[in-house]
């Protein structure tokens, strides 16, 4: 993995590659940015140049020793802390965090440079966050800490005066999707990635195209199946209640599904335009002119704004059916 070969993130590449070259790396780095936008992957990229035996002018060969275990992810010298799921209260134990520290106190195997890689750092509970501080203060040489983390609010001040900061942003729809047209996908399915991933490739990779399709179509059922607030209130019930879990409501889920419907309104504005519609898309929405596909667009979004605020979930998606049926077309 190259550096170069990070999708987006110029500035944080080129602020990289700059440091490598002036040969002043700094013992600890926060990448900071949105999740599934490239900063394990640039993790290991910085990994692999440092440690490649064979560089050559473009960066790592990819076959030496170091490039080879580090591919097959064998590498003794590249070491990874990650909660255990992705759930708020899932946390980085003090265990994981003081095993990786005792390794910093051996002279790295491959004889270059260790990597700790720490994802999702707010996930390191205080008593984590308490023993890293210690190796930050005083670091023992050849070692490079990496905390990837979405907010740097999130952890200790002093965790964060500690480490250099390397910024990464989201990525642009047309980077999603050349990157999974690259990866086999069809290059519809792509855009429907693309367009709902929010930016994060991670988060267009999880995506099920078939899933996606068969939701799009239960909620335009939905809206074309006529004027019942009886069954929309039956509807909106079952759709939040999918994504009711021990933890309550999951607003950002039901504001995920959502998002497939604005997408859907989006694109039947572009295909009133007279710009060709997406093949994955149903039928009805030909029917919508730009003004009605436009303000069903914006409904939608003030929904989603509603529900990730304090709005009952069941009641604002009743209410945006009820409106969205109003549409001249969709009655
Ligand atoms: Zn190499």
């Amino acid at each position: 993995m190259h550096l170069t070969g990070v999708i987006g993130q110029r500035r944080a590449v080129a602020q990289l590659e700059g440091e490598i070259q002036a040969q002043r790396l700094a013992h600890a780095y926060m990448f900071v940015g949105p999740g599934g936008v490239g900063r394990a992957t640039t993790a290991q990229a910085l990994f692999a140049a440092v440690n490649c035996t064979e560089p050559t002018p473009e960066g790592p060969c990819g076959h030496c020793g170091s490039c080879h275990r580090l591919a097959a992810g064998t590498h003794e010298d590249f070491l990874v802390l990650a909660p255990p799921s992705e759930a708020r209260s899932s946390q980085i134990k003090v265990e994981a965090v003081r095993e990786a520290i005792r390794a910093t106190g051996f002279a790295p195997f491959g004889g270059g440079k260790r990597m700790i890689l720490i994802k999702q750092a707010e996930h390191l509970n205080p008593a984590s966050a308490n023993a890293l501080l210690k190796t930050l203060e005083e670091p023992p040489p050849n070692n490079i800490l990496v905390l990837t983390v979405g907010d740097a609010k999130e952890l200790l001040p002093t965790l964060v005066s500690r480490c250099r900061k390397v910024s990464f942003m989201p990525l642009t729809g047309e980077e999603i999707a050349a990157e999974l047209v690259r990866r086999g996908e069809p290059e519809a399915d792509a855009r429907l990635k693309a367009g709902l991933a929010g930016g994060s490739l991670g988060r267009a990779l999880q995506l099920d195209t078939a899933v996606l399709q068969a939701d799009l179509e239960r909620l335009v059922n939905q809206l074309t199946a006529g004027g019942q607030a009886l069954e929309d209130w039956g509807f909106a019930e079952a759709l939040v209640g999918t994504h009711r879990g021990s933890g309550g409501i999951d607003r950002e889920g039901i504001s995920q599904a959502l998002d497939l419907l604005a997408l859907y309104f989006r694109d039947a504005a572009v295909t009133a335009a007279g710009r060709g519609r997406m093949a994955w898309l149903p039928g009805p929405t030909a029917e919508l002119n730009i003004a009605d596909a436009c303000r069903a667009f914006a409904q939608v979004r003030r929904t989603q704004g509603q529900i990730l605020g304090n709005a009952a979930p069941e009641l604002a998606m009743v209410v945006l059916l009820a409106g969205l049926k109003e549409a001249p077309k969709h009655a």
